[in-house]
């Protein structure tokens, strides 16, 4: 063996440029590959594992050049496929491949010196062979229950530790300590038993001609407890029982009184186990879309993106599935990404139905330790007709996964904007990262939705990507008819009860009373309160922009979010004269409770922010829904998205003005797109649903297009705005934001940093300004928003943007300031 001195250069989890090189002792020089992960030494104290980015002879020109003190990794846990893509996004976003490391490795494989480790559940002392240093680190956790790396190095000397946790992680002694969300960790399922005393046959004929006499639906719930297979051993779940005696709660609750029933919860598996596999082939997809499906093909062999452009319904997803199966024929990965809060069991267990294990469930917020799995299979992947994990559901960071050969790349409502991170960097979009990502391994790329983003609507129209559209619902479904009700007149003829118009309660009312169900959507965003005349309707805009000015409570002033104009607040509206100007807006928990006094026998859910914050409850709330125990979901955009329920027949729109006029440019496309997803939920199976939408502008363009259904002439009427006040798609942003505690010291540093930018960008250089909100956890904000024309040459733009910050920071008196980079910021 030639005695070759070997480098490593090493991505660290730091928000700093560059890879930091380390020597290999010659012993390892066989076992280190691109793609492991090191334990190295970094600064004075802190040991941190960090990932080869490049195995070198080339001597580092520095000194003093440390050994890396261990590898982690037998094999390397990332590809050269995805050191390329983070490459990428370093250079689109201008961020550090540190920061793009640590969003895409599961944190169980991002050791630090601050993570922890305890005893795992399943360890005993007596039936495990210890080492000694093993031994030291579980006596140690039986004194301490958790230890971080650094303090398990102290007892152990830490050269070797790394290696030696890894072992005792594999072994079962000791875990990681996860932080979990737990509303996503398990979910719980309603079970229903026959109490002890009724066990006995002669206690329950007894309690039978009881009920017979005088509570048949208690007797037919009892009944279908035994249909259902239920007896002294076997237990019935509750909303199966629910639905085949065709009861509700009350009844399961009178029983459970009686003690006849008791009612418990049990973990059950999140995922459906389907025995039997549907074959894809049992899909005939109607001629409309053949049609459409064909086109997709035309696309693909075109060499271009797909944007797949079918309204609510139309069967987008059963044309998913038939292009999922045509990959999986050809031995390649699919990944299927869908917006965070739509990731419901809905659709995963209908493409479990037809691809059983071969689809796996990568999301933020599942365990840690299931994600790793995920990883490590995608990772492995080889194509056999066991192999798991070939197709991938998943929110935005399964972009960052190991792929090595995706043929197939689904980006399902693709307008949503929860594919964009926003903090911390990596401030990536994983709808655009999927063309570049499509582009390395070759794979097709469809994007769906029923309203698409402009961006993508944008580069069909330029042919940069293939428009298939379908235009009709599955099954001859008609469109939900759109009533807009008009709230002045509604106001003035004082038929207003709380917030909901007359129109909205006789067709709540009536809905009911045909035993089937409404949607109320209002789209409350806390800090935007509007300035509205009590008699004209007058908004205040800004004379720059094409949005509403805000009110600034604590400065008591008006202002614009995009371009800092100011103005005092108005007094009097200008247009009419009139003193009364007022505040408004309402958010979802006041739609509840005006509910329960319009119509008290109502049961009503909530689903937003606030009611899904414990365990399993946003499940809970939508099977509750779909099981018919509750009648009405109230909720904010969470209700628009993707949910399938077939006796919704009325929907409302609460305020739809409180969208029209959120002061962002983006207000009326994300108008548009809210009130036609959230439409699409009413009337899916049979007949045909009403949408009622309240308004105080019953003839703005963007109600009248929804009225219509017509998103091409909405886009048609937006585009030239677009244009106007150049913005994207026409315009490219980037927003550059300051942070700092001190106010005077955020202003000074913020301005010098804009004047080395405003000769270059001009009058494309907006701000210093502080946004709405100006100050987060005792943080100052302050913004500056950079426009450049699409087909400026970005590259450069950006390189000059990142010469500029580094430099910045470079200065000592703003090296404190947090500065933080958004590009084609949403
Ligand atoms: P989208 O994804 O466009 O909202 P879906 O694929 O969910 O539409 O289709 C809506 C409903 O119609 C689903 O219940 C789906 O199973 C059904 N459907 C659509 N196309 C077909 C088809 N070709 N054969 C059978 N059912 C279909
Ligand atoms: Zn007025
Ligand atoms: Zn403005």
């Amino acid at each position: 063996m030639d005695r070759k001195t070997l480098f490593v250069n090493v991505i660290l989890p730091l928000p700093v440029p560059g890879t930091f090189s380390y020597r290999v002792p010659m012993d390892l020089n066989d076992s280190v590959h691109v793609g492991q992960r090191v334990v190295v030494q970094f600064g004075r104290t802190k040991i941190m594992s960090g990932l080869i980015s490049e195995v070198t002879e080339k001597v580092p020109d520095f000194e003093q050049v440390k050994y890396i003190l261990g590898i982690l990794d037998e094999k390397p846990v990332v590809n050269s496929m995805q050191l390329k893509l983070w490459q990428w996004i370093c250079d689109y976003y201008l961020c550090y491949e540190g920061e793009v490391m640590q969003a895409a490795l599961p944190s169980a494989m991002k050791l630090s010196s601050e993570s922890k480790i305890k005893l795992s559940d399943e360890f005993e002392l007596d039936t495990m062979a210890l080492s000694d240093y093993e031994y030291l680190i579980v006596e140690a956790l039986q004194v301490q229950p958790k230890l971080t790396i650094s303090e398990v190095s102290k007892i152990i000397g830490y050269k070797k530790v790394m290696p030696l946790i890894k072992t005792m992680i594999e072994k079962k002694i000791v875990v990681m300590e996860e932080e979990l969300d737990p509303k996503f960790r398990a979910k719980y399922e309603r079970y229903v038993a026959l109490e002890e005393e009724y066990h006995s046959d002669e206690k329950m004929h007894e309690l039978m001609d009881e009920l017979t006499k005088r509570a048949y639906k208690q007797l037919e719930m009892v009944m279908s407890f035994f249909v259902l297979g239920g007896d002294a051993e076997n237990d019935v779940i509750a909303s199966a029982l629910l639905a085949k005696s065709n009861a509700n709660s009350t009844v399961l609750k009178a029983l459970v009184n009686k003690g006849v029933f008791k009612v418990y919860e049990k973990r059950v598996s999140r995922l459906k186990s389907f025995d039997a596999l549907t074959d894809v082939s049992s899909i005939q997809l109607t001629d409309k879309q053949q049609v459409a499906f064909d086109e997709i093909h035309q696309g693909f062999a075109d060499g271009k993106p797909v944007l797949l452009h079918g309204v609510t319904s139309s069967g987008k997803t059963e044309i998913y599935i038939k292009l999922i199966q045509e990959a999986l024929d050809k031995g390649r990965q699919v990944l299927y990404l869908l917006p965070e809060i739509a990731l419901t069991e809905q659709i995963i267990n209908r493409l479990k139905k037809y691809f059983g294990d071969k689809v796996g469930v990568y999301h933020s917020r599942y365990s840690d330790m299931e994600r790793v799995e995920i990883w490590e299979q995608v990772l492995e992947f080889e194509c056999t007709q066991s192999s798991k994990y070939q197709v991938i559901i998943g929110s935005r960071s399964a972009i960052l996964l190991p792929f090595s050969n995706l043929g197939l790349i689904i980006v399902d409502e693709e307008h949503d904007s929860s594919f964009k991170q926003i903090d911390p960097a990596p401030r990536y979009n994983a709808r655009d990262l999927s063309m570049i990502l499509g582009r390395f391994h070759g794979a097709d790329v469809i994007l769906g939705s029923a309203t698409p983003s402009f961006e993508s609507y944008y580069n069909a129209r330029q042919h940069r990507y293939h428009l298939v559209s379908l235009t009709q619902r599955f099954g001859g479904v008609e469109m939900p008819e759109i009533i807009v009700d008009d709230m002045r007149v509604e106001r003035k003829r004082k038929l207003m009860q709380a917030n909901f118009g007359s129109v909205l309660v006789d067709a709540m009312k009536q809905t009911l009373a045909d035993k089937n169900q409404v949607i109320l959507f209002q789209n409350r965003r806390g800090f935007s309160l509007r300035l509205e005349c009590g008699v004209c309707h007058w908004v205040p805009q800004c004379i720059n922009c094409d949005v509403s000015m805000t009110y600034h409570k604590a400065q008591n002033i008006m202002k614009c979010h995009y371009c800092g104009y100011t103005m005092a607040v108005p007094s009097e509206c200008p247009s009419c004269h009139s003193t009364d100007l007022k505040m408004h807006g309402f958010g979802t928990e006041r739609v509840e409770e005006d509910l329960t006094a319009v119509i008290p026998e109502a049961r009503c859910a909530r689903l937003d922010l606030d009611t899904t914050r414990s365990k399993n409850s946003y499940q809970n709330i939508l099977d509750n829904f779909k099981n018919r125990e509750t009648d009405v979901l109230v909720g904010t955009q969470m209700v628009t998205k993707g949910l399938d329920f077939d006796c919704v027949k009325t929907v409302g729109i609460l305020d739809a003005d409180n969208m029209l006029s959120f002061p962002d440019f983006r207000a009326h496309e994300r108008s548009f797109q809210l009130m036609e997803q959230v439409s699409g939920r009413a009337g899916r199976k049979g007949e045909k649903g009403k949408v009622i939408i309240q308004t105080y502008q019953p003839t703005h363009p963007v109600i009248q297009n929804v009225v219509s259904h017509d998103y091409v002439r909405f886009y048609e009427e937006q585009m030239p705005i677009r244009r106007q006040y150049c913005y994207p798609p026409y315009y490219r942003l980037i927003m550059i934001k300051l942070r700092y505690s001190d106010y005077n010291r955020l202003n000074t540093a913020a301005e010098s940093f804009a004047k080395r930018l405003r000769p270059v960008f001009k009058n494309n250089l907006l701000g210093p300004e502080y946004p709405v909100v100006s100050r987060v956890k005792n943080q100052y904000i302050k913004q500056i928003l950079i426009k450049f024309d699409r087909n400026d040459n970005s590259m450069k733009i950006k390189e000059l943007i990142k010469k500029e910050i580094e430099s910045f920071k470079r200065n000592n008196e703003y090296k404190t300031v947090n500065i933080s980079i958004d590009v084609d910021p949403i």
